[in-house]
């Protein structure tokens, strides 16, 4: 490849090797197109291996990409049962790692490389003239901290959200002291394996848990477990509701017996005070070395000592707690700092793509019921340039890997110049919507007899921005709330707007 290089022949530089980058590659190579795959990780599917040891909620048939099959299929690759849940391990070990060493995907991808910068050769963002058919200008740092500057003809930036979670403090800012403590390892992973890669760092010690979502009640039910072996750890629980019921579902009377198993072994978990749970907790300051323990009162201190002190303000007043590690469940954001020289075009509340961000937006959806969209939808000023996956979403928590391949099928073939296959939103997700086993209910999806019917329901998702803009949570969804059959939910139902109480 010469700086003389025709456009057309350059690669399409696919941002991060996750599931939605991985199929966004197959979908290049069918399209006789070159793909050039930077992964940050030391492994394809790295942001999913840190989450390894979580059970899926979508069954292996919306998982798996029609393109990346089609590439696997002549391997003698055998696909996994369609209706069995796989965590997220399995995922990558029986489908992801697969594909990414099938010989056409192998030699495209660059691992341990991030991309730290996307622009345009020569011109910066102000510069107008020609710009559509001037190469993008990729910029990458290996782990050896070499720089490299590569040209593509496309970029499609799939790098999730995995790496930026929200802060702990209020108002989307970090607490005061919240980067040292991270900075310490004092703060952990979202999701840490409590039961098994992190366990040494849990036995024992004393997590506070911070947020109301699945992860926390994820993180919260391992820690259980970990106490029956090792009776000194202690658990506390902060969230910014006055009640933690609403992440505890509907339990026996829950249309899904597994999501309201959940809900009911974290009740009981609560109910026996193995989980001292802090209700209206606002963080506010995370102060490194503590010299005393307290109890989020002023009352109680003790003369153990704990790695931080955690202060919050509550409903009475100001208080603190002292622990050894916080678990920050508090959801993500999309790292758009790379993105600086590129036109975006964001949604200016949920920063996700301007025409999905009313559609997703936590406020007032609870659920991943958003139809399959492309890449209209998805297009931003800079021509040839798209966010996909799970940073499309941007702060929105409900997220399909299956609606980020029907997206990347469309991306490329845009890219490719075939705008009717762009266009033509192929429905990879049933016409009822997905949504499911999360630890609240949503009427924003299908009641389980739409989901039988196969109709698509009152509620049943229309393809977005191509055709008609879906309809989520309205029309004869009513108000009554409906089981959640498939999708990551915020937890609330009807999201956050009608529930001012929560989180
Ligand atoms: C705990 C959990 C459970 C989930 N369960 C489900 C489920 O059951 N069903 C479902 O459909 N969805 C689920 N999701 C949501 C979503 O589908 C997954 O998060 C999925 O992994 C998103 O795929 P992705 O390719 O968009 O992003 P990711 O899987 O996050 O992949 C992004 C990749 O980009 C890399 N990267 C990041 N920054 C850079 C950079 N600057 N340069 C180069 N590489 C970079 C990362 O290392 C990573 O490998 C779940 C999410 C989580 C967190």
């Amino acid at each position: 490849m010469t700086e003389s290089t025709p456009l057309a022949e350059l690669p399409v530089v696919i941002i991060g090797a996750g599931p939605v980058g991985l199929a966004a590659a197959t979908h290049v190579v069918a399209r006789d197109m070159e793909p050039l795959i930077f992964e940050a990780g030391s492994r394809p599917a790295a942001a999913v291996s840190q989450w390894g040891h979580i059970g899926l909620f979508s069954p292996w048939k919306y998982n798996i990409d029609q393109a990346a099959r089609a590439l696997l299929d002549p391997t003698g690759w055998v696909e996994p049962n369609g209706d069995y849940l796989p965590t997220g391990a399995e995922l990558v070990a029986e489908y992801l790692a697969p594909l990414a060493a099938t010989p056409q995907l192998s030699n495209t991808i660059r691992t341990q490389t991030r991309v730290i910068a996307v622009s345009r050769v020569g011109k910066d963002r102000t510069r107008t003239p020609g710009r559509g058919d001037t190469p993008f200008l990729v910029r990458t740092q290996n782990v050896q901290g070499e720089i490299e500057d590569h040209r593509a003809r496309a970029v499609i930036d799939t790098s999730g959200t995995w790496e930026s979670p929200n802060p702990l403090g209020q108002a989307g800012l970090p607490a005061i002291g919240e980067p040292a403590a991270r900075e310490a390892g004092l703060v952990t992973s979202p999701l840490p394996d409590v039961l098994g890669r992190d366990r040494a760092q849990f036995a024992g010690r004393h997590a506070l848990v911070v947020g109301a979502g699945h992860s926390a009640a994820n993180t919260l039910l391992a820690l259980g477990e970990l106490r029956e072996a090792e009776p000194s750890t202690r658990i506390s629980w902060a969230i910014r509701g006055t009640d933690p019921a609403s992440v505890y579902g509907g339990g026996d009377q829950d249309g899904l017996p597994a999501r309201g198993a959940l809900g009911t072994r974290l009740r009981n978990l609560v109910e026996a005070g193995a989980i001292e749970v802090h209700t209206s907790t606002t963080i506010t300051e995370l102060r490194i070395a503590a010299q005393t323990n307290s109890d989020f009162s002023t009352t109680s201190a003790t003369d153990i000592p704990s790695a931080l002190t955690i202060t919050g303000t509550t409903s009475a007043g100001a208080a603190s707690l002292d622990a050894d590690l916080v678990v920050p469940t508090t959801g993500f954001r999309p790292d758009l700092s790379f993105l600086r020289e590129i036109r975006l075009d964001l949604d200016s509340i949920v920063e996700a793509p301007t025409g999905l961000g009313p559609l997703i937006d936590p406020e007032h959806h609870s659920c991943g019921t958003v139809a399959p969209h492309g890449a209209r939808l998805l297009s931003h000023p800079e021509k040839d340039f798209y966010i996909a996956g799970m940073k499309s979403y941007g702060r929105a928590p409900t997220f399909l890997m299956a609606t980020g391949y029907e997206q990347v099928r469309s991306i490329v073939a845009a890219i490719a110049g075939d705008q009717a296959a762009a266009d033509k939103v192929e429905l990879v997700l049933p016409e009822t919507g997905v949504c499911s086993a999360d630890i609240g209910s949503s009427c924003d999806v299908p009641s389980a007899a739409s989901v039988a019917d196969d109709d698509g329901g009152c509620c049943g998702p229309a393809p977005v921005g191509e055709a008609e803009p879906a309809a989520e949570g309205s029309g004869c969804c009513g108000s009554t709330p409906q089981p959640v059959t498939l999708g990551i939910p915020t937890g609330l139902e009807h999201g956050r707007g009608a529930h001012q109480d929560a989180r």
